[in-house]
């Protein structure tokens, strides 16, 4: 044996034995709270990667204790991962990373109730047989959004791909864009795609910053199947500029006799500029109004319910894209039915006001927000926790041009910068995700739920008390 083989089969045999690691943390002071499968597995993972990097030449330096630390912190890591509730500190209202909009108490105890038990999900109780899943939803969702009908699927990207599938059919598979509205919306959602896997055939008309109707009226042929538009809801377009109408697109489109189908995504159901100083967003109800054939939005934007795609339009597209097969795959769980039903309720007893828990956080006025600032300040030395300004944003993809002024509490923990600052508070025992601004740590109180202003208290004593 050369010494290069010698000193690699050294490595190997030095490497610690899966078992003995498993001892150590059992040991005790680096014990941890994750099942025992998922705690072998990571150590079987960091040691067969050890034993990889020797074979392929790479050497073994690492201690025993050093190995140990390291899968230490991935088990802590892991344990981290585990889904839980964070504090948002971040000021943006629907931040996709943080699970978008919050859910309020009547739905959570629709799902507690619905989910923890059986329910008549798809049961008649009347005739005690079979019913519709999902009629009452239907019905009100309708309602709402001013459609003769509406469904639901797993989330906007879904009801998009669904109506593609059906109204792109093989007689006619094309679909005509606006080369100004083949956007990504983030997350892997990107329009081209889309529209590719779902078998449509993308005709792109217009440029992009301007797109006339003419473009669309020139590009219609014989293989076209629908015309779509896709609101532009992450970014603007300023300056030499040009769109046709929504009207205008509906009135070619019924020339045509070609269905208009509008991407809303954000999709508000009341005037944003009621609720905040923002700017308004197009609501569902007027791209019904200006006649489109369909219109799709995501449950858990500015609605403020839980993740879903909404469908909503003309009654005999809304029925056939049910009998489609694909309807069946894309089809929500009964949780979404429960939280979904009290948002869409919500909208129906009270319109003007709904009591929807993202609407509140817009609402939320600068005093309110700076009174409970005041309280969870006043545990502290003004040195290093203190009241300022904030902007919170909409965000999820939804006006990205909106910043509604915010109170934020500003931290200048002694000694300590503030990324480090920010990872402490992000790991800590309730997890506050807070952003930086220039070189200062804040966290915008709008997102902070005022039921979690005593655990913020709690999270900002324990980052204080470790400096
Ligand atoms: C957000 C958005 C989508 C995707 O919605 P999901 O519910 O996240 O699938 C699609 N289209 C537009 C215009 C959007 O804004």
């Amino acid at each position: 044996m050369d010494t290069v083989s010698n000193a690699r089969s050294e490595a190997l045999r030095n490497l610690p034995a899966v078992e003995r690691i498993l001892q150590e943390i059992d040991r005790g002071s680096r014990g941890n709270a994750l099942a025992r499968p998922l705690v072998t597995s990571i150590v079987r993972e960091a040691i067969a990667l050890r034993r990889e990097r020797i074979l392929s030449g790479g050497g073994q330096t690492e201690s025993f204790e050093e190995i140990l630390d390291s899968i230490s912190s991935e088990l802590v890591n892991l344990e981290r991962s585990r889904l839980r509730g964070v504090i948002n500190g971040t000021g943006v209202l629907l931040h996709t990373n943080l699970g978008r909009s919050p859910l309020g108490r009547a739905a959570l105890d629709s799902v507690v109730e619905v989910a923890g038990g059986y329910s008549n999900l798809e049961f008649d109780l009347s005739e005690g047989e079979r019913g519709k899943r999902g009629a009452f939803l239907e019905r009100c969702l309708a309602l709402s959004c001013g459609g003769e009908a509406a469904t639901v699927v797993n989330n906007c990207a879904a009801a998009l791909i669904l109506i593609l599938r059906h109204l792109a059919s093989p007689n006619h598979p094309e679909v005509l864009i606006s080369r100004g509205e083949l956007i990504e919306i983030g997350g892997g959602f990107r329009i081209p795609e889309i529209m590719e896997s779902s078998g449509a055939s993308l005709h792109e008309v217009g440029t992009t910053n301007r797109t006339k109707i003419s473009d669309y009226e020139k590009a219609i042929g014989p293989e076209t199947g629908m015309l779509l538009k896709v609101h532009r809801s992450n970014f603007y377009q300023e300056g030499f500029v040009e769109e046709p109408k929504l009207e205008e697109l509906v009135a070619l489109g019924r020339e045509r006799e070609m269905p208009v189908v509008l991407d809303l995504g954000s999709g508000a159901l009341v005037n944003t500029e009621t609720v905040a100083d923002i700017p308004h967003e197009m609501t569902i109800v007027e791209a019904l109004k200006a006649g489109v054939d369909l219109v799709c939005i995501s449950g858990d934007k500015l609605l403020g319910g839980p993740q879903a795609g909404i469908i909503a339009g003309k009654r005999e597209y809304v029925n056939a894209l049910k009998r489609n097969p694909l309807f069946r795959a894309l089809r929500c769980d009964k949780m979404v039915f429960a939280a979904l039903e009290e948002s869409a309720v919500a909208y129906l007893e009270t319109p003007e006001n709904p009591s929807v828990v993202l609407l509140d956080l817009l609402r939320e006025n600068l005093d309110t927000l700076r009174s409970r600032a005041e309280v969870i300040v006043s545990e502290f030395d003004e040195s290093a926790v203190r009241i300022g300004e904030g902007k919170s944003r909409c965000g999820g993809g939804t006006m990205p041009k909106a910043e509604i002024p915010s109170i934020a509490i500003e931290l200048k923990p002694k000694g300590l910068g503030p990324a480090e600052a920010a990872r402490r508070l992000r790991t800590g025992a309730i997890a506050v995700v807070p952003y930086i601004a220039g070189d200062v740590l804040k966290i915008d109180l709008r997102t902070v739920l005022p039921t979690q202003d005593k655990d913020l208290g709690k999270a900002l004593a324990e980052l204080l008390s470790g400096v």
